[in-house]
């Protein structure tokens, strides 16, 4: 059967001399991967029609019994040029690129995660300082649509409101906050928030759009807190070591 789809080009791997794996992440099939035969021969069709980052239209033959796929036609929609002069954007790109890969199914609709990706992949060169805050953002709102989203508004064990400014301990294995009366009773490890950083994942948690990120300028301690609670959130609730999280933003910081 022929499938013609959007597709993001997540990586590629060598087959053979000449072919390559390419594997994509597209709205209705969810993480897809074809086999380009011939793909690095000069006259190839597909040369400089698709690469890491890339949106493109994609016709493939999609095989029912296997899960790799033959690629027959694809041409680029959006070629992210700027992604390759700014290597910090570029890191960040690397890291949510692997991200998407990793978080969902394959074989299965992922019309959030296409477009979450979609645009983070747009959204990233030119951001500068706000490169961080532009990721964290995008963490927040991927593990919002899996139904993850860290709870920040009262505590977990009593329900209490915890009003901003009021003393809280964030618990990543229990998902969210705690009062300091049931974090002292709590056998799992919960660490103080500041107030100033839990408002601002407060407020971005809420926010529809990049906009309002690109409005908070967080200091150096506000983005070390915001690193650490939010990696230490993914890696336990996603179940993934998120090697590429640190490589990113290690770069980023550099
Ligand atoms: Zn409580």
């Amino acid at each position: 059967m022929i499938e013609k789809t959007q597709a993001i080009t997540l990586r590629y791997a060598p087959s053979g001399n000449t072919s390559r794996v390419v594997t994509w992440l597209t709205p209705d099939h969810g993480r897809v991967s074809t086999l380009i035969k011939g793909a690095l021969r000069p006259k190839s069709a597909f040369l400089g029609q698709y690469d890491l980052f890339y949106t493109c239209e994609l016709l493939y033959y999609s095989r029912q019994r296997n899960d790799l796929h033959f690629a027959k036609e694809c041409s680029p929609v959006k070629l992210r040029a700027a992604l390759r002069h700014d290597w910090r954007a570029c890191a960040a790109a690397s890291y949510l690129t692997d991200l998407a890969l990793r978080a969902g199914p394959a074989r299965a609709p992922q019309r959030f995660l296409f477009h979450w990706l979609d645009n983070a992949l747009d959204a990233l060169p030119g951001t500068g300082a706000q490169l961080q805050s532009v990721v964290f953002w995008h963490e927040l709102k991927l593990l919002n649509e899996l139904g993850l989203a860290p709870r920040l508004t009262s505590c977990l064990q009593c329900h209490r409101d915890l009003a901003p400014g009021s003393a809280a301990r964030f618990s990543h294995e229990r998902g969210g906050l705690l009062c300091p009366a049931c974090a002292q009773q709590d056998h799992r490890p919960a660490s103080p928030i500041p107030p100033d950083a839990l408002a601002i994942l407060r407020r971005w948690q809420r926010a529809p759009a990049l906009a309002e990120v690109q409005r908070t300028r967080c200091t150096p301690q506000q983005l070390v807190v915001l690193d650490r609670m939010l990696g230490e959130f993914m890696r336990y609730h996603l179940d993934l070591a998120l090697t590429s999280r640190d490589l990113a933003l290690g770069m980023i910081k550099r």
